[in-house]
């Protein structure tokens, strides 16, 4: 792993693999210009939140899902071509940390790239780790809310109000 002052790299080994439904999906939602929106994916109660309410957000038009694994390990694919060509990129981070915002603002454009801190809307579970620390229906209904946030957001048009790591807190 390098590092600078700001900013460190990882190495990442190719692949001559693609993945077929990947590429079609990707190559289809660049022809119809949807908007891609990524979640962080983590596997705690907060990264399932940030999944659930990306799930949500790309139901809507334009959106749609994308794949952060192949916009950061499969550079040639069409979906990560779809994800730096599109005109915008929506992310929604599981809590203030930011693990998936910090790489991809060092990959695409920063006026492109929306950002949002999914915890920062419902400030709850910061106790536990297991997603199933929470009911099912708790969490879809603690994601629907965090999500009709963001695409009231996405519909205002302006960049969401992301807490950086600086101001982050686990409450
Ligand atoms: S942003 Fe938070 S929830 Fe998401 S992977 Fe990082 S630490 Fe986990």
């Amino acid at each position: 792993m390098k590092k600078s002052n700001s900013t460190f790299s990882l190495k990442v080994s190719k692949t001559e693999r693609n993945c077929p439904i990947g590429e079609k999906i990707g190559k289809q939602n660049l022809e119809q210009g949807k908007v891609p929106v990524i979640s962080c994916e983590g596997p705690c109660i907060r990264g399932e939140i940030a999944r659930l309410v990306a799930n949500i957000v790309a139901k809507q038009e334009p959106y749609r899902r994308g794949c952060h694994g192949e916009l950061f390990s499969v550079p040639e694919s069409a979906m990560a071509e779809w994800m730096n060509k599109a005109g915008k990129v929506v992310l929604i981070d599981g809590c203030f940390l930011r693990c998936h915002g910090r790489i991809v603002e060092n990959l695409i454009d920063s006026d492109k790239l929306i950002q949002f801190d999914a915890l920062s809307y419902y400030k709850k579970y910061t106790d536990l780790f297991d997603a199933d620390a929470v009911p099912e229906a708790e969490r879809r209904e603690v994601a629907q809310k965090v999500a009709e946030i963001v695409i009231e957001e996405l519909k205002r048009g302006g960049l969401a109000n992301l807490k950086s790591e600086k101001s982050g807190s686990c409450s």
